[in-house]
């Protein structure tokens, strides 16, 4: 099983991930926007997030757990870099609606070229967006159905 290596973009916090992700995904929500806004990690504030979603067993912070910042937002605990705000993971409040925690992806390095499973499968929360994409992912209004959302596609309709 593979294993990613990765770190605040400060360096207090690293952590590893055992094996892939069982997806990556966009999310343009306003509540990553503000979040990733303090982060002094340019490629968080792209306006969207690149989240890695991992089972909680498979995250484990291996240095500087003590500089973790929690905050709540909404339904979700999202802990930050204390000294580099920069987002480390975000897991759901409510535990009937966590089927594992989001990782930032943009924290992990990977040796050599990015992994096939780190890529993209879908935007969410792309009624929100700040950056358009052409690209050929899935867009969701908000999010799928597996993730609590209307399942609701987004067309280039609904921003005339
Ligand atoms: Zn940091
Ligand atoms: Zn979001």
């Amino acid at each position: 099983m593979s294993t990613y290596l990765g770190e605040c973009y400060c360096g207090v916090i690293k952590f590893y991930c055992d094996g892939d992700p069982f997806f990556t995904q966009y999310c343009h929500c306003n509540k990553c926007r503000e979040v990733a806004a303090p982060s002094k990690r340019d490629t968080d504030k792209l306006g969207y997030a690149w989240t890695a979603g991992y089972l909680t067993p498979s995250f484990n912070i291996t240095s500087g757990i003590d500089n973790l910042l929690e905050i709540s937002r909404n339904n979700a605990k999202l802990f930050l870099c204390k000294s580099c705000y920069s987002l480390i993971y975000g897991i759901s409040i409510d535990p009937t609606k966590q089927e594992g925690i989001g990782v930032n992806a943009n924290n992990f390095y990977f040796t050599g070229s990015m992994p096939e499973s780190f890529k993209p499968v879908r935007h969410i929360w792309y009624i929100n967006k700040i950056v358009n994409f052409n690209d050929e992912l899935p867009k969701f209004k908000d999010a799928p159905k597996e993730q609590f959302g209307s399942g609701e596609l987004w067309n280039y309709d609904d921003s005339k």
